[in-house]
């Protein structure tokens, strides 16, 4: 299966456009309500591969709100020491999963159909990536257990429908379709991981969602800490690798919340405006980012691959976010 998706999806390109991004810039922030310059040099940066794992749907009051951090025992006590935590981290956009997603890597909050019937309107940090290195597809990786999120993978934009794809194996068996346990998935991405080393990966884990929509309470839970184990698993992973180790980024977000409790029917679903559905987590490590830091300037899912884009040394212009200069050492 595998091999029937990367000759699906192999590309070999022929023509380099490379906008590189050197030397210094000086940037003004929004996001603290003063004008600050900031000065950082992202020729000096030490990342050359990045990880994006989304874990589907959990709300902040079960995750870092609940200060026990009782079902988030790895992320809260033992990966974010290692990085940054950005506490007003939001979704901004429509609040469902493919939505979320597409926020995450186009850059553009966008309604999208969320059953995978819709590409995304916009290129993703995939296709930007791969054609400014004039990479082949298996460099940038979909990962998913929703079959659904293989629509991350490509965009209806005319000017780059079907080029520059990243690889997909999303759902059954990497087929695009249903839905698959997450240890299957985090099991065949380890395959992968370890064949291609994709410089660019995204990975979406289900767990957490699909136990909210069974109004499961205790799966839910239990959802996040399985996540939570895998979670630490994939930054072991990456440090005990002799090709990532010290030289990977790792982000880990959420896609979007779940409503409040006495909204709706809390916990069971998302998708509007309430704050349990708009505020979510995001915690990122690597070897350029500040440790032991708790950021509270207000950032959001279109910032995470404009900010990818400038460690990879990448042109993003579709993208709407902006560079989180905050979490750099
Ligand atoms: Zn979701
Ligand atoms: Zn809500």
């Amino acid at each position: 299966m595998l091999k029937q998706f990367l000759t699906r999806r192999f590309y070999f390109l022929s023509v380099v456009f490379v906008l590189p991004l050197t030397g210094e810039f000086f940037q003004t922030q929004r996001h603290d309500g003063q004008v600050t310059n900031v000065e950082i040099n992202a020729d000096s940066l030490k990342t050359e591969y990045v990880f994006v794992l989304v874990i589907d749907g959990p709300r902040m009051s079960e995750t870092f709100d609940d200060t026990s951090f009782q079902y988030i025992p790895n992320l809260a006590r033992i990966i974010a020491p290692q990085g940054v935590l950005v506490n007003n981290f939001r979704n901004n956009g429509p609040t469902y999963t493919n939505a979320g997603h597409t926020a995450i890597t186009t850059g553009v909050y966008q309604s999208i159909n969320n059953g995978g019937f819709e590409l995304p309107k916009n290129p993703s940090m995939f296709q930007y990536f791969l054609k400014s290195n004039n990479f082949d597809s298996t460099k940038a990786w979909v990962i998913a257990s929703k079959g659904k999120l293989d629509i991350l993978a490509n965009t209806k934009n005319k000017n780059w429908k079907d080029k520059y794809t990243p690889s997909a194996y999303c759902g059954t068996n990497g087929s695009g379709f249903g839905y698959t346990s997450d240890k299957y998935t985090w099991r065949d991405a380890q395959v992968i991981l370890k064949e291609y080393h994709p410089k660019l990966t995204l990975l979406n884990l289900l767990e957490v969602d699909s136990k909210g929509h069974q109004a499961d309470w205790n799966g839910y839970l239990q959802g996040i800490r399985n996540t939570d184990q895998t979670a630490l698993e994939l930054w072991n992973f990456i440090q005990s690798d002799s090709i990532y180790k010290d030289k990977t980024t790792l982000f880990i977000t959420n896609d979007h919340g779940r409503h409040l409790n006495g909204k709706k029917n809390g916990f069971v679903n998302h998708g509007c405006n309430c704050e349990g559905c708009r505020r979510i987590y995001l915690v990122a490590l690597g070897p350029d980012f500040k440790t032991n830091t708790i950021i509270e300037n207000e950032y959001e899912q279109l910032d995470i691959s404009k900010t990818i884009a400038y460690m990879l040394h990448f042109d993003f212009p579709s993208s709407e976010g902006e560079i989180m200069y905050d979490l750099f050492k």
